[in-house]
């Protein structure tokens, strides 16, 4: 039962998209150390895993078959191709965690986005996390992979792709320095919470003074 004198609040969905290099994935993983409300919305995809990756942790990883089931039972959110595979955000428990007051963190990109503010602009919660400059997110990227110059020119030439999309988004958060930005996601996710609009029940001596 809920308790008379605290505030009630629907969940939020709260998304976080960048073009990578940008630090979107280490923001997230902070995030959901530093904050036991809110929980990974773990997508399904049809690209390999990557060394590391824990299947159900990081991604569903599904076959094509899978997920062409997964489209015709109308288990998706929303699901789109994001350059060569397929990705896709479950229902899952996201509705009913939502209605439990549960904040669902979102990894996903710019298509992902604009559907899911299509389906549901109420409990919607858009962050862009934009690098410094592009010659940074080059500069960044040159020093993480060992890949080669081809692959990186690629990844640039999507990098500005997403980027393009930035006014789809609530907020833009420039990521300088990985704690500062980790620091402003953290607000923004605070602020959204206190909302009124978001708040479902009303504090005991509040509803006392409104009746
Ligand atoms: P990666 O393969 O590097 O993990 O992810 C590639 C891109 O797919 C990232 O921009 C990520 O945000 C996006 N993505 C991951 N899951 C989903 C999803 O469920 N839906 C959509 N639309 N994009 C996703």
């Amino acid at each position: 039962m809920a308790d008379q004198d605290t505030l009630h609040r629907r969940g939020l969905m709260f998304i976080l998209s960048s073009p990578s290099g940008a630090g979107k994935t280490t923001i997230s993983r902070m995030l959901l150390e530093a904050d036991g409300e809110i929980r990974l919305s773990v997508s399904a995809t049809t690209r390999p895993r990557r060394p590391g990756e824990i299947d159900g942790v990081h991604y569903h990883f599904v076959s094509d078959a899978d997920f062409d089931r997964m489209i015709e039972e109308d288990d998706f959110y929303e699901w789109a191709h994001v350059f060569d595979h397929r990705y896709g955000t479950p229902k899952g428990h996201i509705r009913a965690g939502l209605k439990d007051g549960h904040d669902f963190l979102f990894d996903i990109d710019w298509q992902g986005t604009q559907q899911l503010y299509q389906k549901d602009q109420q409990d919607v919660v858009r962050v862009f996390i934009l690098p410094p400059s592009l010659d940074e997110l080059h500069r960044r990227l040159m020093a993480r992979a060992t890949d080669s110059s081809e692959v990186i020119e690629g990844r640039m030439e999507r990098a500005r792709a997403e980027i393009s999309h930035w006014d789809g988004y609530d907020y833009v958060v420039v990521n300088d320095d990985v704690n500062v930005c980790f620091g402003k996601v953290r607000a923004i996710l605070h602020a959204e919470r206190m909302k009124r609009a978001r708040q479902t029940g009303l504090i005991g001596f509040v509803r006392e003074l409104m009746d």
